[in-house]
């Protein structure tokens, strides 16, 4: 989905007129491409509809930029598809916030529920985890494997088939022993549906979770909108966590799920392991499928991991980018590694390193950093021009880092694209498109 955003969106950008007929055009294939990734086709219609109607080009005043109005209108309106505007769930202080999870069986919830989890352990809680899944065999020890590994209390039982009694129990236990979170796991899975919409009802009637969270597959496309609808009629869950997002996934059922519920996404995850969850932002999530780069994610990344990145940071909010800061962030890439994961946060160099595995992908960084190495502090202190005006400088730091022209030529269109989006970033900010810092 990204990548047909991106260049429709691309292609629009570089198109001199701004007209009806550019405007369509470019919702047009907006629209193949949101329908491709399985967003609902009356979503879709809707979107188009409502751009358009805020748009309104032949009212606007020539002073307008209609270029900006139109790339504002687009971004606003596929964020509000993504951010119902409810108010996140925030634990209480000094209570049993309770947590049940539904949805399918091979969705994800044992193995999302050890993730947050550990999320909310992290920040301080108090974290039991109840298995209240007694329909597969092995159920249990899945969950005790996760929480030991985890460092997580648990408690399921071996011999109880009565999910609606463990669930109580556990919860039970745990209340007593003042746990602030516990997290009940479901099994999502009956030979009837009518049997599995019971059980939920059942042990939610049971257990009176402050939350219910809907873990749902981003992998199984169309039918995220049904799926969650009917999940929704019987659990009125409170929050949606989209899992698998680290596959091919197209997305577009995610989106669906959300309008056809009206139900927040709270995280994503993005991986087998148990830190592999990201809290979701709408903004972020709009701002990587139009190809413009988790730049902010990738900040708050390395901010996490406590490297360097100071000037950077400011850099960007003042609309800066210069050849070291690009050196500074692909240094930090490398640190942070695997690259599949990283590259894609970066404007371009997913393309750059498109089609290449980890090993491939970190040589060619490897060889992109050599080149930062091979220049000078003028050079690195500069916004690249230095180069298009004196070429020879890139012949003498290709031989200087045993790399050829064509790759420098690789490292500086790189810089010329992330100089490009701080620019942007800091215009946007500037003229209230983006949040805040951080935001
Ligand atoms: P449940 O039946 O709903 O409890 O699902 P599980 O937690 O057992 O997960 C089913 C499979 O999906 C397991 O093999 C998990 O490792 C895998 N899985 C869960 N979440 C993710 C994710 O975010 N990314 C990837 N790649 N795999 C995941
Ligand atoms: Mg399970």
């Amino acid at each position: 989905l990204g990548r047909k955003l991106t260049e429709a969106v691309g292609s629009f950008t570089k198109s001199n007129v701004v007209d009806d007929k550019v405007l369509d055009g470019l919702l047009k294939e907006i629209s193949t491409a949101l329908l491709a990734s399985d967003v609902n086709v009356k979503l879709v219609a809707n979107l188009r509809k409502t751009i358009k109607a805020k748009v309104n080009l032949k009212d606007q005043p020539a002073t307008v930029n209609k270029k900006k109005l139109i790339q504002k209108t687009l971004y606003d309106e596929l964020v509000a598809l993504v951010d119902p505007q409810v108010e996140p769930f925030k634990p209480k202080k000094n209570k049993s916030n309770i947590i049940m999870f539904v949805g399918l069986q091979g969705s994800g919830k044992t193995t999302t529920c050890t993730k947050l989890a550990r999320y909310y352990e992290a920040r301080g809680f108090k974290v039991g985890l109840v298995c209240a899944d007694t329909f597969r065999a092995g159920a249990f020890d899945q969950l005790k494997q996760n929480a030991a590994k985890a460092g997580i209390p648990y408690f399921g039982s071996y011999t109880e088939t009565d999910p609606v009694i463990v669930a109580q129990q556990g919860v039970t236990t745990f209340r007593k022993k003042r746990f602030e979170i516990i997290i009940v796991d479901t099994s999502g899975r009956h030979s009837q549906e009518r049997e599995l919409f019971d059980e939920m009802s059942q042990i939610q009637a049971a257990i009176k979770p402050d939350q219910t969270i809907m873990v749902l597959d981003s992998t199984i496309g169309q039918s995220a909108e049904m799926q969650a609808k009917a999940f929704k009629e019987t659990a009125n869950f409170g929050a949606i966590i989209v899992s698998k997002t680290d596959g091919t996934a197209a997305g577009g059922g995610a989106i669906s799920a959300v309008a056809a519920t009206g139900t927040p996404i709270a995280f994503m995850g993005t991986g087998e392991h148990l830190t592999d969850l990201e809290k979701f932002d709408p903004q972020r999530f709009v701002g990587r499928l139009l190809g413009m780069g988790d730049v902010q994610g990738l900040f708050e990344h390395v901010q996490n991991m406590k490297l360097e990145n100071k000037d950077t940071m400011k850099h960007i909010q003042e609309g800066i980018f210069t050849v070291r800061d690009l050196r500074d962030q692909l240094t930090n890439i490398m640190k942070m590694g695997p690259l599949s994961k990283m590259a894609g946060m970066i404007p371009g160099l997913g393309q750059m390193t498109q089609g290449l595995d980890d090993e491939d992908g970190a040589m060619k960084l490897k060889r992109m950093l050599f080149i930062c190495d091979s220049m000078n502090a003028a050079e690195l202190d500069s916004d690249g021009k230095i180069f298009i005006e004196q070429p020879t400088r890139m012949t003498r730091i290709a031989r200087g880092s045993g790399t050829s022209v064509r790759e420098v030529e690789d490292v500086l269109t790189q810089h010329r694209v992330m100089a490009g989006m701080a620019k942007n970033m800091s215009k946007m900010k500037k003229s209230g498109a983006m949040g805040g810092p951080g935001g």
